[in-house]
């Protein structure tokens, strides 16, 4: 009889561990509190930013999972070879990344997602279930009994419970995991949150009206590279979509955020700041964006360990949270899961043996990409700019 295995959330990182556990012949169900994203009717939208860089790390976890899943998955990306810097004249200067035209990728978040849950949907040991949120978990010497409060499409039960139970628990739930303070009540976890002070909001660049001869597609600005508009303690960048649009996130200290408190001071900061992003974004679009998108707080999250014997474990931004400047939060959470099936793999399904080693093995490097995430921020927003605007200073006065 195979062993049973609840894998918590629904995100991209629940999704690729769910195929993975699928694929070693495990009895998965996947539980999610939102409704299928995949239904129109579903109004349940992530906060979180909707384009994505996937780099070579996560490509590689995808590939490792299953080759042809990650060409199906991925067959939308659009590669970035490098950074575009704007300056406040509109200038635009090329970074590229690499020699050899080594590239990060956009990727739409609902997509990807999606195109995940549909690859689930293969495999008769995956079990989907949506509109279940996990209230509680009693780990047993036998049983993971996990307890949801359960809400239809129609709107919540509030009192609506379901209980079930598990050979073990794998906790994909985000940044606020409820499967981490579950765990944190049976064993000695360390555990850090940190608020950094920085607020996003994301803004929107349309496709062209017409096909750009110099891009191949309706993009008004060059899809092959990631656009940093960046101004030092704050900064504005763009991913490409597939249909010419671009997805574009503003990135500054709350006090600045909260200090444009009327549309002309929106306007006049948008206008003096980021001129021909204004141009793309139209300044109606870019003030409303401003004043009615959701405001974003940026978390970090560093844990330690991250499973209890056997019973349970916790994968992607549930283990580790970091804020989104190296562009490695999901690619990380992939690549938790390709590290912990080989070493389930190594250790012949022996789950307490593989989580020890997991935890062992793994921490060092999540300290460290948070740590590299965090002073990123500064080489975006900042160092980008330096030599260059000297640069473009002196050439101006000439
Ligand atoms: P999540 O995406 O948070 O998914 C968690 C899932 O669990 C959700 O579906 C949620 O509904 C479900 N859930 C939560 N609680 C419960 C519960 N109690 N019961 C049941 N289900 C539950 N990363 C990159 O690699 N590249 C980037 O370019 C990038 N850009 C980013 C830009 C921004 C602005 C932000 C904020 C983040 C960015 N990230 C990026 C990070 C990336 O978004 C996360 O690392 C990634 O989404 C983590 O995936 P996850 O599956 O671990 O968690």
């Amino acid at each position: 009889m195979p062993e049973s295995v609840a894998v918590i959330g629904a995100g991209l990182v629940g999704c690729l561990a769910a195929v993975a556990l699928a694929k070693r012949n495990y009895d998965v169900t996947l539980f999610d509190y939102r409704h299928d994203p995949r239904l129109a009717s579903t109004s349940d939208r992530n906060l979180r930013s909707i384009n994505l860089a996937i780099s070579a790390r996560g490509i590689t976890a995808l590939q490792f999972v299953d080759r042809a899943m990650s060409e199906r998955v991925l067959r939308e990306i659009i590669p970035m070879r490098g950074r575009m810097i704007h300056d406040t004249l509109g200038h635009q200067e090329p970074q590229n990344y690499g020699l050899f035209g080594e590239c990060i990728n956009s990727i739409d978040r609902a997509v990807l997602n999606n195109s995940l849950l549909d690859e689930l949907e293969a495999y008769p040991n995956i079990k989907l279930q949506f509109g279940h949120k996990l209230a509680r978990i009693a780990f047993g010497a036998r049983h993971q009994t996990c307890e949801f409060t359960t809400t239809s499409a129609a709107g919540p039960q509030s009192d609506a419970r379901a209980r079930f139970d598990f050979d073990f628990v794998v906790g994909c739930d985000g940044a606020y995991s409820t499967t981490r303070s579950q765990m944190q009540r049976v064993i000695r976890m360390d555990y850090a949150q940190e608020y950094i002070d920085c607020c996003y909001i994301e803004l929107y660049i349309p496709p062209a009206k017409d096909v750009n001869p110099a891009y191949g597609g309706k993009f008004s600005i060059s899809p092959n590279h990631l656009h940093i508009w960046p101004r030092h303690n704050y900064m504005l960048i763009a991913l490409a979509n597939a249909d010419g649009s671009f997805t574009s996130t503003f990135f500054g200290p709350w006090s600045l955020v909260e200090s444009l408190d009327s549309t002309s001071k929106i306007e006049a900061f948008f206008v003096e700041n980021f001129p021909d992003a204004v141009d793309l974004i139209g300044l109606d679009e870019a003030v409303y964006a401003f004043e009615n998108h959701p405001k974003g707080a940026l978390m970090c999250v560093e844990c330690k360990p991250y499973h209890v014997a056997g019973k349970a474990i916790i994968l992607g931004d549930a283990a580790h949270s970091m804020v989104p400047f190296y562009g490695q939060g999901m690619n990380c959470g992939f690549e938790d899961v390709r590290v912990l099936m080989q070493i389930l793999d190594q250790n012949h399904g022996n789950r307490a043996r593989a989580f020890d080693e997991y935890t062992a093995q793994r921490h060092k490097d999540l300290v460290s990409i948070i740590e590299l995430a965090k002073n990123n921020y500064k080489e975006m927003s900042h160092k980008v700019t330096s030599k260059w605007f000297l640069l473009r200073k002196k050439l101006d006065t000439i």
